[in-house]
């Protein structure tokens, strides 16, 4: 037997107890006659004590162990004499009578602590030894749990998993596809899903009613914090309902697994549409921990003789509570921060309000004291209050204050982490037109309905009535990330037609991509919808942690790279042959 217990396990109740216990040689410490070892596995930590008086070979064998052996040891448990509040196993140690390596180890590449000096490359190259560390190892746990608890509560819904394949053709989500060559039809390729979207349609054409799946997908887009090549999804799809329906089942998910993970009772969500997001607070996922909402000056500085107001297209602003004390360089930073390239503002006009109740502006030439306290009384602001204004087109200065706001969030400590605040954004436009390629894009994806009421209009408006259809479509927020998105569908053959028209497919198009699921309809397809949930970024977000590579156990680097494996990688000529690609791949010299 290798171990009796884990390394987390042993407390003071079993004091006298004869234990074996294995795992990895965390930190030794020598004290002339005694030996401490910690002894590590993914349960915790156990001291171990060697005593030269009892067993001189042995603690000379213990003091030899090296970083990360593999160990088992045979011993009592006994109350420590100095006894460490900071760990569960912390009031116990083992008086160790015998010693096994199990297997040695070379010094790790950096160390195996919570706080390690490994640097990002080295870690990803030696993931398996990452994931050794406590932190990393609690994140993948975490996301076990997450995973076992989405089941749970979907099973007890009575949704069926049902896995999809991988090697498909195209599903458009918006972005390139993973190719496969196939080596059996030459110079066909499959691609790598970029979610289940077709097949979980075709499901509710079976008669499956609610099906879920946790599943890869695979997106071959550039790289960010927050995104992977590939990635997970919680995606779901149920036939007979409506929105409501969708949002509601949903939302109990979410709930059920903030209470299971985070024992966290989250309210019911609020709901918000698409339109009110965008004017509020500049984006279609707004962080709402805080307020700090868009305010529209317009009609306030109308013919002021300021050319860039009465230019402008859209004058819009943000009070920061509290903010007024910041200094001239504090400000200064600010409007350099908003012209950056990656804001792109042309500059921003500020209003201190002062706690005597007057103003400084940096518009005073052009506004009065008078005006001034009008634009606070728009924003509501208080003495002490800071008002932020941009001005220019619409859409962009909207992009651009939303930036200014999660910033100065971020600043005044707003963002709280801990705090949760979840949002449904509704009615999604359907249809975006997209200047560059002059051409409509599906907002959501080809698939999803526009609202009933809307239909007629689809059918039959001219082109400027195509960019005011909304759609069953809605995203889950929380906290200013997108957790979830999904709609209902079309489930009409007709309509699902038009739609690819209007998205600029030819009929021939439509059907070599989708007649397969358009012949579906053609057979009793009921009304159906669904949603998919980020399964990554949900584990990041309740955690409060930017990035879900952590939540990844083998997560790809910002190249899409597999440092471990060191992926991709060129294959051989023979290879290429086979799957009669051309042998133009360039070796490495
Ligand atoms: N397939 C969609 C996505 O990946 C989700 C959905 O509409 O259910 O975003």
């Amino acid at each position: 037997m290798y171990r009796s217990h884990t390394c987390g396990e042993l407390r003071m109740e079993h004091a006298g107890q004869e234990v074996s216990l294995s795992g990895w040689m965390f930190r030794n410490r020598d004290f002339g006659g005694m030996t401490f070892i910690d002894i590590r596995d993914r349960y915790g930590l156990t001291q171990l004590v060697f005593n030269m008086d009892d067993d001189a070979d042995l603690c000379a064998a213990a003091r030899k162990l090296g970083r990360e052996y593999v160990i088992q040891i045979v011993g009592s448990v006994r109350e420590r004499s100095n006894k460490n509040p900071n760990i569960p196993t912390g009031d116990i140690e083992i008086e160790v009578k015998s010693l096994t390596i199990l297997n040695e180890s070379k010094i790790p590449p950096f160390t195996i602590e919570d706080e390690t000096d490994g640097g990002d490359d080295l870690r990803m190259t030696y993931r398996y030894l990452d994931l050794r560390r406590s932190p990393v190892q609690k994140n993948i746990i975490f996301r076990s749990k997450l995973a076992i608890e989405t089941r749970k509560y979907l099973d007890a819904q009575d949704f069926i998993e049902v896995e999809t394949p991988f090697l498909i053709k195209s599903t458009p989500e918006g972005a390139r596809d993973f190719v496969v060559p196939s080596r059996m039809n030459e110079g066909q390729f499959y691609a790598l899903p970029q979610s289940p979207q077709t097949f979980k349609q075709l499901l509710m054409v079976s008669g499956f009613d609610k099906y879920f799946q946790i599943v890869k997908c695979f997106r071959d887009e550039d790289l960010r914090a927050d995104r992977q090549p590939e990635f997970t999804q919680i995606d779901c799809e149920m036939s007979y309902v409506h929105q409501e329906d969708i949002l509601n089942t949903f939302e109990g998910l979410t709930k059920h697994l903030f209470k299971t993970t985070l024992d966290i009772d989250l309210p019911d969500f609020p709901r918000m549409t698409y339109d009110d997001a965008l004017r509020l607070y500049g984006s279609d996922k707004p962080d709402t921990r805080f307020g700090m909402q868009f305010v529209e000056l317009n009609p306030l500085v109308e013919n002021s003789g300021f050319v860039v107001f009465d230019k402008s297209e859209l004058v819009v602003g943000v009070c920061a509570p509290g903010a007024a004390s910041w200094t001239r360089k504090q400000l200064d930073a600010l409007t350099k921060w908003v012209q950056r390239p990656q804001i792109g503002a042309k500059g921003l006009v500020y209003v201190k309000c002062n706690e005597d109740g007057t103003f400084k502006s940096t518009v005073d030439k052009f506004f009065d004291q008078e005006a001034l306290q009008n634009w606070a009384n728009a924003f509501d602001a208080k003495p002490g209050d800071l008002i932020l204004i941009l001005a220019g087109e619409t859409d962009k200065t909207r992009k651009q204050l939303n930036e200014v706001r999660l910033h100065v969030g971020n600043e005044l400590g707003l963002r709280k982490k801990g705090e949760f605040k979840p949002l449904w954004v509704l009615d999604f436009p359907l249809l975006e037109w997209d200047e560059d390629s002059n051409r409509f894009h599906a907002m959501h994806h080809p698939f999803t309905s526009p609202k009933k009421e809307d239909i007629p209009r689809m059918l039959n408006g001219d082109h400027e009535t195509m960019k005011s259809l909304r759609a069953d479509a809605y995203d889950l927020v929380i906290n200013g990330v997108e957790i979830g998105g999904g709609s209902i569908r079309i489930h009409d053959r007709d309509l699902q037609s038009r739609n690819f028209d209007l998205l600029g497919f030819t009929k021939e198009e439509a059907e070599d991509q989708f007649g397969f699921l358009m012949g579906a309809f053609e057979y009793g397809a009921p009304p159906h919808g669904g949603i998919a949930f980020g399964f990554d970024r949900l584990c990041s977000v309740l955690n409060g942690i930017e990035s879900i590579r952590d939540f990844i156990a083998f997560p790809k680097n910002n190249q899409g790279r597999d440092m471990m494996i060191d992926a991709p990688a060129y294959i051989d000529d023979g290879q290429l042959k086979e799957l009669s690609l051309e042998v133009t791949a360039k070796k490495e010299a």
